[in-house]
């Protein structure tokens, strides 16, 4: 009798899976979807079990045996494993990388260490220090000090001593020092402390869903298997309401699981609660803070199916969960659903695929749905859904426009334009009565750092050595850093070309921003939320919680303070400058404008005291910003999808951009001219269904020291697409010289 074949997906940069004998002892460990140890060249690998084999692909030699089978059951259920094949074969990725990107890290080794819960130091507020007098007197002498008990306060109060020494480049002596005085101390923390499982659920609250909301439960209920649904709701119209009916049938009435997904973990611990506070302990919170045993022990626990809900990050949608009976995907135009490294899979279409495979239904909720989506749910593809108003009779807030271009006369004093160059007088009156009443704010400035970039008089700018990007300009600790590769250095007074001094700090960002209020509303508790303050594992869940508790009169932050907050205190949101990403080189610049000022101006008023917002721009014809003052998502739909027509660009086809990289600059643009002609050669095969645009350098020329170039690939047939790039990247002879790679985004929400 022959032995028994079957091919192994390895996580290798090939196309094409490896066939090994199954040894008798492991007959019945063995079987598709299973986790498999086995010999490859001089070392073991862990590879996944795809199906039986013919041995086809093994010619003359062996087939070597399986040396282990460690899994009970198989890691990769039916429905699963078939997603992972769908993956590789649309966003053209090898089997084994997609399905090893499906699994916690520690089941992708052929050796599992026992990950040991480890501990690190902590640095602590332990006495606030707070007028300004007290402070002066306390670090006379000690500026670093100072320094550093400032930075500590910015990151929330507590920090790790060692990300503390990195930021601001002082000695562990500074910390002990501080700690001394009395006014921080060191602690030992462990690293992995989950915060979900001390936080409290609130209890349910119990509302009674309006009609809207009832219809939509009643139609996701009644939903075909694998059907999928566009949950269009206005912001505060109760959207996850709906889910949690939709869930609570999903599991009590049908005894089937379910997955939750949400675009950052980290910014929305309240969805997080509202799904805790009726499913307890069957949910699983599947979050980047987790440590390795953590995550193994969470899928572990959804494998088994001792908990049914998976809530998480784009991630989430692998959950091993059986018998899937609904995939939540909240905030569905948010773009990090997508994945930035290979696979570059977007977790909303994993997720409709995977509800195909097991037979549940998708929802797709948003307030401000992806062009994308909304052309699905016309063509009838997906199913629309509507909550168009407020739920509890709440009335969308206003928007006031203030044209920043009007705020001074030009005779104005040069202070006075400084100021209302950031704070206009409507918002700055607005933000006084909040005070005066006692209401919170939240006030948006998409861009972080002190200042955008430091430039000479005569307009050269300081730029990083290894992008081709100008250098954000930071206070506390005080340097001039890369947002794309972390590159630090400090500020010089001379302009590096032309010797000039002078240097001036031009454009705002969130550290400015917080300095001024700090000025205007001494009495105010400010508390700023960008990537600087919170790095910290917990930070923003801390912040967000003290805004819960009223201890923050005014929220200042990035986009991350747009996302899915909803604080029946917050009357009054305020944008700092609505222009910021509106011309953005990229098609998707003006619906990303759109939906970020709508899911901003929707933190407003969701309580029974109402709410207000101003947006200031110099833009105010923009019809992002029109739309997005008028709450008019259909308006922005039918001026934006026109212009995605000529030229064409998603939603009216699909789009696939392979960039083309290298340490050479000459270099990298050759070879991105050959596989232009390569690509352009192959073109007649499919009709007019692709077409070419490029080469041409990418809109950022150079990250990390890299130079980039690009073709961009429109598609009006999918297999086509699928087709040509599978043969371009299996057979397309990329130089082997200056580091050169090929990446292949399809779907790209960006094309940076
Ligand atoms: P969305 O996600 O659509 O912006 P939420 O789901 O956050 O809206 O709901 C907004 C608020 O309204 C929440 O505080 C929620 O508890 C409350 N809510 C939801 N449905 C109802 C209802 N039918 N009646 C009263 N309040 C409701
Ligand atoms: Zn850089």
């Amino acid at each position: 009798m022959t032995a028994r074949l079957v091919d192994v997906a390895l996580p290798l940069p090939l196309f094409r899976a490896f066939t090994y004998a199954v040894p008798d002892g492991l007959r019945h460990a063995v079987m598709p979807g299973s986790r498999v140890v086995v010999p490859f060249r001089n070392r073991t690998a862990m590879g996944i079990v795809l199906g039986e084999s013919t041995g086809e692909s093994l010619g003359d030699a062996e087939a070597k045996p399986v040396i282990n089978a460690p899994d009970e059951r198989p890691a990769f259920q039916p429905d699963l494993l078939a997603v992972g094949r769908w993956m590789a074969d649309y966003y053209v990725s090898p089997v084994g990388m997609v399905l090893r990107a499906a699994l916690p890290a520690a089941m992708g080794r052929a050796r599992r260490a026992d990950p040991a819960v480890k501990t690190h130091r902590v640095l602590r507020v332990v006495q606030s220090i707070d007028t300004l007098m007290q402070r002066d007197a306390l670090f006379k002498r000690a500026p670093q000090q100072r320094a550093l008990y400032e930075l500590l306060e910015s990151l929330g109060g507590q920090s790790p001593v060692a990300h503390l020494i990195e930021r601001l480049g002082c000695t562990e002596g500074v910390v002990q020092a501080l700690a001394k005085r009395g006014v921080a101390a060191v602690v030992n923390e462990p690293v992995d402390r989950d915060p979900f499982l001390s936080r409290a659920a609130p209890p349910p609250a119990s509302v009674t869903p309006s009609a809207a909301q009832r219809d939509a439960i009643a139609a996701l209920i009644a939903g075909a298997a694998g059907e999928t649904f566009l949950l269009h709701g206005i912001t505060g119209s109760g959207k996850t309401l709906v889910y949690i009916e939709l869930l609570r049938h999903v599991l009590n009435d049908r005894g089937r699981s379910a997955i939750v997904l949400v675009p950052e973990i980290a910014l929305t611990p309240q969805t997080v609660d509202r799904f805790r506070a009726v499913f307890g302990d069957q949910v699983a919170v599947l979050h980047s803070g987790l440590g390795e045993g953590e995550r193994y022990d969470a899928w572990r626990a959804l494998q088994r199916g001792d908990k049914r809900i998976a809530i998480g990050a784009r991630s989430a949608v692998f959950a091993p969960l059986a018998n899937l009976g609904a995939i939540i995907v909240d905030e569905e135009h948010e773009s990090t659903y997508k994945q930035g490294e290979a696979p570059r899979y977007h977790a909303r279409e994993v997720a409709i695929v995977r509800a195909r495979e097991a037979g549940a239904v998708v929802v797709l909720g948003s307030a401000t749905p992806s062009l994308e989506s909304w052309t699905n749910a016309h063509s009838g593809k997906y199913r629309l859904l509507s909550l168009p108003d407020r739920v509890g009779g709440g009335a969308l807030p206003k928007v006031n426009i203030v044209d920043l271009r009007n705020e001074t006369g030009p005779n104005a004093p040069a202070a006075v334009q400084a100021l209302r160059r950031i704070l206009s007088a409507p918002l700055e009156a607005a933000l006084h009565e909040r005070l005066a009443r006692g209401e919170q704010s939240l006030l948006l400035l998409n861009r972080r750092g002190f200042a955008n970039f430091v430039t000479c008089p005569d307009g050269h700018v300081v730029a990083c050595p290894n992008c081709a990007i100008s250098l954000t300009y930071h206070r506390a600790p005080e340097r001039l850093i890369c947002h794309y590769c972390q590159h630090a250095e400090p500020l010089e007074s001379k302009c590096r070309e032309c010797g000039a001094e002078n240097m001036k700090q031009r454009g705002i960002g969130t550290q400015q921003v917080e300095r001024l209020l700090n000025e205007r509303f001494p009495s105010a508790r400010v508390s700023r939320m960008d990537v600087d303050t919170t790095s910290g594992k917990w930070a923003h869940t801390e912040i967000l919680d003290r805004v819960g508790r009223g201890e923050v009169d005014i929220l200042l932050g990035t986009q991350m303070i747009a996302k899915g907050l909803d604080f029946p205190n917050v009357t009054l949101v305020g944008v700092i400058d609505a222009d910021i990403g509106i011309n953005l080189p990229d098609f998707r610049a003006s619906e990303r404008t759109f939906q970020l000022l709508s899911q901003v101006a929707g933190r407003a008023g969701r309580g029974p005291k109402g709410g207000e917002v101003f947006i200031q721009t110099r833009t105010p014809a923009h019809h992002a910003v029109v739309c997005a003052v008028g709450h008019d998502y259909l308006r922005f739909v039918g001026e934006e999808l026109p212009a995605r027509e000529s030229p064409p660009y998603p939603p009216t086809l699909r789009l696939a951009n392979v960039v083309i990289s290298g340490v050479h600059e000459v270099a990298v643009a050759e070879c991105a001219q050959q596989a232009a002609d390569w690509l352009g050669q192959r073109l007649d095969a499919f009709g007019d269904a692709v077409s070419l645009v490029g080469p041409a350098p990418c809109p950022i020329e150079r990250i990390k020291g890299r130079w980039r170039w690009h073709v961009v690939l429109k598609a009006t047939r999918a297999g086509a697409l699928t087709q040509l790039m599978r043969a371009f990247l299996t057979r397309f002879d990329l130089p082997a010289a200056h580091e050169m790679r090929v990446t292949f985004d399809r779907d790209p929400v960006a094309l940076l």
